[in-house]
């Protein structure tokens, strides 16, 4: 059953992936803001996904027959040092949203909605993912150290990434 305490914590997981999303395009801008093009496009792609997955949330709730409610999203950060510190906080706030779905789910086991445990399970696996994703960006900067030619070839290539 979809229960009023499943509903509000879909609300609240709508709004936490909205605010990635938000987050995201902060530190895209701020890579624009220092000539880092690639990372920017890469923050870009991952700030669409984190709307996409919003809004796969959104979707789902209507399809269970509730109701979206939509809060304020909070105003992320707009300095940024530098692009392994902004990692390392993309890292530590993917952290965040995986502990924050995991508790989700486990409200939706708890609540007997089965149907939402199952969906749930697509985002337990990307989160997986994105945490792998960003960890190996944080290897890779941490392996050029101050070499301004080796992020230069990563700045290239996080540019590759497309819209997925
Ligand atoms: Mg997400």
């Amino acid at each position: 059953m979809f229960t009023k305490k499943v509903q509000d914590g879909l609300n609240d997981q709508i709004n936490k992936e909205l605010f990635s999303s938000y987050l995201y395009l902060a530190m895209s801008a701020h890579f624009e803001s220092v000539n880092l093009s690639g990372f920017a496009g890469w923050m870009k792609v991952q700030s669409q996904e984190e709307t996409e997955h919003g809004m796969k949330m959104y979707q789902y709730v209507f399809e269970r027959g509730g109701r979206v409610v939509l809060e304020a999203i909070a105003k992320p950060a707009a300095e940024y040092k530098t692009p392994l510190d902004v990692m390392k906080k993309v890292l530590e706030h993917e952290k965040k949203v995986t502990a924050s779905i995991e508790a989700l789910y486990e409200l939706a086991l708890k609540e007997k909605d089965y149907a939402s445990e199952v969906m749930l399970h697509w985002f337990i696996k990307e989160q997986v993912e994105e945490e792998k994703n960003v960890n190996d960006i944080i290897e890779l900067l941490k392996s050029i150290g101050d070499n301004p030619a080796g992020l230069a070839m990563v700045d290239q290539r996080l540019g590759f990434r497309k819209k997925g």
